[in-house]
């Protein structure tokens, strides 16, 4: 087995069904693990298991509403079942509600906070028996600029997003023990359906994204597939509890 070889490994990625998910999802394929993509849209889930499948990986689609604390158990369980054992959890999916937030409800605050945040602590805490049993695991959780910026109109997105890298940190210290390392990646801005919609929501951001970002241009959901390998396989066992910006120099420009 090489460093980056992810041969015999059983991933489990929330939101591989579209976007970021799936990127990352193909490189995992490629490099040879078995995926499963878990989410709520069967219709995308379909054309995404169609490539996962023509390079060769085994796939499958698990139905998972990341809201719901019974659901993500199951999946998890689910991938199991199916495919024996689970090695690498991929904590993306995620939501947003675009309002300022004087103008926020309750509910809204909850639908993103648990979309984004409360999934990845219920999904970690399915996965770790497994990969308590399996020797070693690796958690991967999906931040964002936002995780170190902020934003007017993000405010429980940002909140969610800060969270999820001291979830990240927390479960590096509590798991080493166990051999599990937890990282996060925080994408710059990627062209996905999240952001289609925010530029047809927020005046200017396609220009300003571009204006910020070095590489003057916006990722795309591929750009995450060698990142994910890296920190999915034997090349990154003694690296964890980071935060790794893949965002084409937008955080470190002025
Ligand atoms: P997408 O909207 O394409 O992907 C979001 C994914 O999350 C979808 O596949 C969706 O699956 C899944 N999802 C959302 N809600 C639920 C739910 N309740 N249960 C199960 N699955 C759910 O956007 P991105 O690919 O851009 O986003 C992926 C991650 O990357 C998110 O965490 C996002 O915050 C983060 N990110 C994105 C950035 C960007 O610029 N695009 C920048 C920084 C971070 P389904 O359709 O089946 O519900």
């Amino acid at each position: 087995m090489t460093i980056f070889s992810l041969q015999n490994r059983v991933a489990f990625v929330t939101g591989g069904n579209g976007g970021i998910g799936l990127g990352m999802a193909k490189g995992l394929a490629a490099a040879g693990a078995a995926v499963v993509i878990a989410g709520r849209n069967k219709q995308k889930a379909q054309s995404a298991l169609a490539e996962l499948r023509s390079v060769g990986a085994p796939a499958e689609f698990i139905e998972l509403d990341a809201m719901e604390e019974a659901s993500c158990h199951q999946a998890v369980q689910r991938t199991v079942e199916r495919f024996g054992r689970l090695d690498i959890l991929v904590n993306n999916a995620g939501t947003t509600v675009r309002k300022q937030p004087e103008e926020l409800t309750a509910q809204e605050w909850h639908l993103v906070m648990d979309t984004n945040l409360t999934s990845a602590f219920l999904c970690s805490q399915a996965a770790y028996p497994h990969m308590v049993r399996a020797g070693g695991g690796k958690v991967i959780n999906i931040g964002s600029m936002m995780s170190v910026f902020a934003s007017s109109y993000a405010t429980p997105y940002a909140a969610s997003k800060g969270g999820i890298v001291q979830l990240a940190k927390s479960l590096a210290v509590a798991w080493a023990k166990d051999n599990i390392q937890v990282n996060a990646i925080l994408p710059g801005w990627i062209d996905t359906d999240l952001t289609r919609k925010a530029r047809e929501q927020v005046q200017g951001l396609n220009e300003r994204v571009l204006a910020r970002t070095p590489a003057q241009r916006w990722g795309m959901p591929d750009d995450f597939a060698g990142i994910a390998v890296f920190l999915a396989a034997p090349a990154s066992n003694f690296i964890t509890g980071a935060a790794i910006p893949v965002d084409g120099g937008y955080s470190v420009q002025t």
